[in-house]
């Protein structure tokens, strides 16, 4: 462990700290972490490469880059309202819901939130998306770990259907059926129960 070791300098992305407080220092967040250091994100991809076969499964998914910055402001003259913008990309692995092979997802976020407390109005500012605050205290790294883990699609699938075993070898029926597959992403995200399909094959 050398002299520059993150966790030795303090990470302002896990600092508990009040909005007002992060925004009246213009707080800037240099991210640059691994999705093992969002847990509850790392336990969904976990959950749904649960699903390949072991030797599929790729190695290293929890190293994976998590990368970006986050700034606090205030939005208002007054500095009453504290803005979170920013740009975090993640890097995940996931198992295609057509070829039900593993591939690398990018998520990306880009969030422009004022964030408020349940007394504080956010009128005015319409346009605005608001993050109610439950606590008097954040830790930012919660709010992209949630940014993230809403950012994860329903079905996840290669976007690009050259890279897509589904669409080499399988009928067009085939394919139509790999997408009727139980969905983790879904199953976790609700807690609607949900009509369970065996694929019958
Ligand atoms: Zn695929």
């Amino acid at each position: 462990m050398g002299p520059y070791h993150a966790r030795a300098m303090g990470n302002p992305l896990q600092d508990r700290r009040t909005a007002v407080d992060f925004s009246s220092v213009e707080q800037v967040i240099e991210i640059a972490d691994k999705i093992s250091s969002f847990e509850s994100l790392a336990s969904i991809v976990e959950a749904d490469l649960d699903a390949l076969d072991p030797d599929k499964k790729p190695s290293g998914w929890r190293d994976s880059a998590v990368l970006g910055e986050l700034q606090f402001r205030f939005r208002d003259a007054d500095r009453c309202i504290p803005v979170l913008t920013g740009c975090v990309t993640a890097d995940v692995a996931a198992v295609c819901q057509r070829c039900l092979e593993p591939f690398q997802l990018e998520l990306e976020i880009e969030p422009t939130l004022l964030l408020l407390g349940a007394e504080q109005s956010a009128d005015g500012y319409d346009d605005i998306e608001v993050w109610e605050l439950e606590e008097q205290t954040l830790r930012p790294q919660d709010i992209v770990e949630e940014l993230l883990i809403m950012a994860m699609p329903l079905s996840a699938m290669h976007d690009n259907m050259a890279d897509c075993k589904a669409f080499e070898t399988a009928a067009p029926s085939a394919v139509e059926d790999a997408e009727d597959l139980v969905r983790p992403f879904a199953a976790l995200r609700s807690q609607i129960s949900q009509n369970e399909k065996d694929p019958d094959e």
